[in-house]
């Protein structure tokens, strides 16, 4: 978790203390979550806190937990398939995200990591229940989602997983932005999606 956040920022995607990492533990209803407002550079295992994710109590931990705890206990509720969550700040993503708008299915690509368009929650204040259901709203099964005027979400199966989504994301915004100089993306139909996903079915990655 720690060596994460880290790579948080050597990665670029997010500056500061800015976003926050999160992974349900061997109890599933707990999480252990970074603290609010501390670089992550400087922290250590003590500044993690556990939390119980129905009822939002602190288990353990002498530090405020991320400001952003209510859409990590959210999605956790939502989706018992996802074991890790990272909010990341990242620039190309959050420059779509202040679009409002969503990335179409433009790449074969983001079919295959997404299951095709990465949808945009809807604007909410920071660390606000509202913000938390639109992004559970905007992921619905999919891995990532992006938050309006604000930045990106991104789950996995574990901490790698989450965070090579958020990557894969904030280059997937870049190609998006990218193409606008060349004219704009042309989506793939949902025909195409939908046949693309059929064909990649186990035919992509390691048996
Ligand atoms: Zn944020």
């Amino acid at each position: 978790m720690l060596c994460y956040g880290k790579k948080l920022i050597a990665h670029g995607l997010v500056s500061g203390s800015g976003g926050n990492i999160s992974h349900r533990l061997d109890n599933p209803n707990k999480m252990l979550i970074t603290p609010s407002g501390m670089a992550y550079d400087k922290l250590q295992r003590e500044d993690l806190v556990v939390m119980d994710i129905q009822t939002g109590e602190i288990e353990s931990g002498h530090r405020k937990p991320s400001i952003e705890r209510g859409l990590h206990r959210a999605i956790y509720q939502a989706r018992q398939d996802v074991q890790a969550v990272v909010h990341t700040h990242s620039k190309h993503a959050t420059a779509v995200a202040a679009t409002r708008k969503n990335i179409p299915a433009m790449l074969d690509n983001m079919v295959a990591y997404f299951g095709g368009s990465v949808h945009t929650a809807p604007h909410a204040p920071i660390g606000s229940l509202s913000l938390a259901d639109n992004a559970v709203k905007a992921l619905a099964h999919r891995p990532v989602a992006l938050l309006a005027n604000h930045g990106a979400v991104a789950v996995g199966k574990d901490l790698a997983q989450a965070f090579l989504m958020a990557e894969l994301l904030e280059e997937c915004a870049q190609i998006y932005l990218l193409s606008f100089l060349a004219g704009g993306p042309i989506s793939l139909t949902d025909a195409e999606v939908e046949e693309e996903i059929k064909w990649l079915q186990g035919k992509y990655g390691q048996p």
